[in-house]
């Protein structure tokens, strides 16, 4: 029998050594516990929505790509490291931000998809786009590229840009997992139509850039 050993993911490379240049005693014994509790806050929201959206899918049979990504995910809130979670923001400040943050999610992840959809950098979205015929539990089967720079860093920079705090954060966290469980979990949503038809429904939720930019179609 051959073995054939793989190099390790480039991109896990990549965030570990940054993850190791930038950390310090102080800061990952202030924040690894908050880091820790986010990443399973994204984990276990994505589980239950799987579920929710689609009993029918096997959690334990999904793409490989999706368990490292949900893994990933936890070196891609590395940010947050430098952001202090301030203990007193009013709870009506917090949930601001969050419907703040959905808003602003749609631009930045229009952006970056639609990006993602040009010359060289479609080959890191290419494996996504395998799925022509979508279901819930493959939202985050996606190259580790394509995962942290799409999935991952919008979300976490939208939460220290909307200024959120711990519950914040946990609620921003939750609302964006279940946003992307659902954008593939029925298929007459508007993403699953750009499975079908790649150059139109960049953004997420109700695709307001797209209506602006003429890149909307209706299912
Ligand atoms: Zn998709
Ligand atoms: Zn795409």
């Amino acid at each position: 029998m051959h073995y054939v050993l793989k190099p390790p993911c480039t991109t896990c490379v990549v965030v570990c050594y940054c993850v190791l240049r930038t950390i310090s005693e102080n800061n990952i014994k202030m924040f690894t516990p908050l880091l820790l509790c986010l990443w399973l806050v994204h984990v276990v929201t994505f589980f239950i929505c799987v579920y929710l959206f689609q009993s029918n899918v096997n959690i334990t049979q999904l793409p490989k790509n999706v368990y490292h990504n949900l893994a990933l995910s936890g070196l891609g809130g590395l940010p947050l490291v430098f952001f202090v979670f301030r203990p007193n923001i009013p709870l009506w400040r917090e949930l601001v931000g969050v419907i703040v943050c959905a808003g602003l999610e749609d631009v930045l992840f229009y952006i970056v998809h639609r990006l993602m959809h040009t010359g060289a950098l479609y080959r890191f979205h290419r494996h996504h786009h395998k799925w022509q015929n979508v279901h819930a539990g493959i939202a985050f089967d996606a190259s580790s590229v394509e995962h942290i720079l799409c999935n991952v860093l919008p979300v976490v920079l939208l939460g220290m840009f909307c200024g959120l705090g711990f519950r914040g954060m946990v609620s921003w966290f939750m609302l964006s997992t279940w946003g992307s469980v659902s954008a593939h979990g029925d298929v007459t949503c508007n993403h699953a139509e750009h499975h079908r038809r790649p150059s139109y429904n960049y953004g997420t939720g109700v695709m307001i850039v797209d209506r602006l930019l003429g890149t909307f179609y209706k299912n």
